[in-house]
Parts: structure tokens; C-alpha cells; sequence
């Protein structure tokens, strides 16, 4: 493989007010790095472009630091490795890790995980085999604890997470409901994915219609949007009804302060729990995850979706698709072959 002579880079140079812009961001053409001991230079083949990249835009204490201004926007990616000087790593091997936007990465060996293109095409291991994957299993299994027979409400269920968190659900023998925005991603829903019900809130009233879906109301409610949504599902929460606060993206742009829940006595009512979750806190057993969602998929019971757009420049207007519900799966931008 020939290595470039310059490393195109999208720096982040200014905190975005409500919808990031272009001005926010400086696309730079920096000279190719070299490595040293313990590191490996990566040519960057796929990028995970999640919602959380516009709160690691902001300053102020998150769960993990915010990005500095100057600095390559962070994102987690997948490439080949074209040097290495971490005996770990030979050139040719395929891996995971904190890439940035960016075509070449110097990463420390102790920060890349192998992966396998020849099991699975390596955008896979951004998604459904990758943090996406994780967040959906930790978050869905661990907190939600889901039993058979429960009912199990997921928003943005269309999306990356949301859609893994349906599917499991399924498979966990529940009844699944899924909110999206729009008749064809509910239609995917429900005739692709086996939810039961889906709930297109752009067009339907979320309250009657969770009410309608959930006559016994919602046992385990998988949060990814929050604001008005998560205050619709907090009205019809069943007896010890769960709550997971895996993400709010009606906020995240917000110019105004976040909308918490004004339902949430409902909480005290159903003797119910609001959880909050981030996947890093299952590290340790990410490898369980990965398996039993290898395995759902290679029974043909979990459906995984990759979105991909072509191109680094095009990073700023992909990264905006999820915010305007542009997206269907997980959304992934390609930087090379
Ligand atoms: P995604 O669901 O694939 O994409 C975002 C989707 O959100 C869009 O397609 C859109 O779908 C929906 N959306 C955007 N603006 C909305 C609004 N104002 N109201 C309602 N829905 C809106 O993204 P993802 O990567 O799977 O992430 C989903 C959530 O999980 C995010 O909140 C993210 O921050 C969170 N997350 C958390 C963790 C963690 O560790 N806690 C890890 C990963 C992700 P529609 O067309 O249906 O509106």
C-alpha cells in the first residue's frame, strides 16, 4: 500500500452555537506523521460519526474531556496499519481505535483493538460489532434487565442503537415498540426489523399513541432523544417501569437550557428507576457483547444496517444527517479503500 505524502485533517476551531457550522471547523492538510517506539501509524479506512461528538464539541464536565480548539475532531474509526513499531502490530492488520478525522492516525499500540475484516466489512465494527452494538446490549440487558412478555419502548429506535436495542428485545422474547421519525423508517420497523409497533412522532401524538401501543403501560423505556419524548413515555411507565438515559438528541443543540422531564413523578408513583449509562463503563466485557451479537446476526435473528457516506470533506454536512434524521442505521463516513 502507498502511503500519502499529507494527512488531510478536520480541526475543531471554534465551540458551535446550537447546529454546528463550517466555520467551527478548518480543514487542514497536515504533513504525514511519523511513529516511534509503541506506536502505529493507521491509514484510516471507515469513521464512526456519532451524536455524542457534538457534546465532546462543548466545553465544561462531560464523562470524557471536551475536544480543544485546534485540535483534530475525535472519533473512533477503523483502518489498516501501515507502519508499526508495537510488535503487537503488523502492517496489513486491520484495527479499531480513537482515529480522528483524519486520513493517516499516530496512535499508541496500547490503544488499537484487531479486528477481522474477513469475518465481518470493517463499517460493521463501528456498528452493530462496535461501540453502537455495546451500548445497545450493556445498556438495554444490564439496566432495562428485560424479561419476557415485558413491553419495551426505544426512541430513535430507526438509528444505530435503537434499532439494535428492538432486535434484542425481540429476541429477549419482549413486545417492542419503536418511535422514528417518518413513514418509511417506521415501515422498516416493523416489516424488517419484527417490532411490533412503530410510532412515527413526526406525525402521530406520542402520548395517545405510547397509550395505544402500551395498554399496560411501558415496562422498559430505552431513552436516546429525550425532552418531550422521554416525558411521553415517563406518563404510561408500568409498575417498576425501567428507565435508560442512554442519550437525549432533541437537546443537543440546544441554545436554550436542556427540557428535563416534568413527568418524572411518575417515577415515584410506579416505584420506577431512571438510569443513566455510558458503554466505556462495560469495557471489560465488551467481548461478551460482540459474541452474542455475532451469533443473533449469523442466526439471521439481528439485523445490522451501515449508512456510509464517501469522503472526509464531506465530514461537517454527514455528521448534521443525524440531527435532521437524515440517517438509517448506523452513519458512517468512508475516508478511504
Ligand atoms: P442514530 O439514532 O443513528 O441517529 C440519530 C437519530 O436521532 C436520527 O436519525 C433521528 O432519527 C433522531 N433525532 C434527531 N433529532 C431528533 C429530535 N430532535 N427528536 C427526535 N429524534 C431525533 O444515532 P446513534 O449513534 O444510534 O445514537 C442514538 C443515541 O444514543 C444518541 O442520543 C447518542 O448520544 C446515544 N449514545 C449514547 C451512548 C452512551 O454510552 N450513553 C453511546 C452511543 C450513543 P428520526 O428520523 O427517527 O428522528
Amino acid at each position: 500500500m502507498s502511503i500519502a505524502t499529507a494527512n488531510r485533517q478536520i480541526k475543531l476551531v471554534a465551540r458551535p452555537v446550537g447546529m454546528p457550522k463550517a466555520s467551527d471547523f478548518e480543514i487542514a492538510d497536515a504533513e504525514m506523521p511519523t511513529i516511534g517506539p509503541g506506536e502505529v501509524l493507521v491509514k484510516v479506512q471507515y469513521l464512526s460519526l456519532d451524536p455524542a461528538m457534538r457534546g465532546w464539541m462543548n466545553e465544561g464536565k462531560s464523562y470524557i474531556p471536551p475536544v480543544k480548539l485546534g485540535d483534530v475532531m475525535r472519533a473512533g474509526g477503523v483502518g489498516e496499519v501501515v507502519a508499526s513499531e508495537d510488535p503487537a502490530f503488523a502492517v496489513g492488520d486491520a484495527v479499531y481505535g480513537t482515529t480522528n478525522v483524519q486520513q493517516y492516525s499516530k496512535l499508541d499500540g496500547k490503544g488499537l483493538i484487531k479486528v477481522d475484516p474477513r469475518l465481518a466489512p470493517l463499517p460493521r465494527y463501528l456498528g452493530a460489532l462496535g461501540l453502537t452494538g455495546m451500548t445497545a446490549y450493556f445498556g438495554l440487558l444490564e439496566i432495562g434487565k428485560p424479561q419476557a412478555g415485558e413491553t419495551i419502548v426505544v426512541s430513535g429506535a430507526a438509528g444505530a442503537v435503537g434499532s439494535i436495542v428492538g432486535q434484542i428485545a425481540k429476541i429477549k422474547g419482549c413486545r417492542v415498540v419503536g418511535t422514528a421519525g417518518g413513514a418509511e423508517k417506521c415501515k422498516y420497523l416493523t416489516e424488517e426489523l419484527g417490532f411490533d409497533v412503530a410510532i412515527d412522532y413526526k406525525s402521530e401524538d406520542l402520548g395517545s399513541a405510547l397509550r395505544k401501543a402500551c395498554p399496560k403501560g411501558i415496562d422498559v423505556y430505552f431513552d436516546n432523544v429525550g425532552g418531550d419524548t422521554l416525558d411521553a413515555a415517563l406518563a404510561s411507565l408500568a409498575m417498576h417501569g425501567r428507565i435508560i438515559i442512554c442519550g437525549a438528541i432533541s437537546q443537543y443543540n440546544n441554545t436554550t437550557p436542556v427540557k428535563g422531564p416534568s413527568n418524572y413523578l411518575s417515577l415515584l408513583v410506579n416505584r420506577g428507576t431512571m438510569t443513566g449509562m455510558v458503554v466505556f463503563d462495560y469495557a471489560d466485557r465488551y467481548g461478551v457483547g460482540v459474541k452474542d451479537i455475532a451469533t443473533w446476526m449469523g442466526e439471521g435473528k439481528l439485523k445490522a444496517h451501515e449508512d456510509i457516506v464517501d469522503g472526509i470533506d464531506t465530514f461537517l454536512e454527514t455528521l448534521l444527517k443525524l440531527f435532521k434524521g437524515e440517517n438509517f442505521g448506523k452513519l458512517v463516513l468512508k475516508i478511504a479503500d
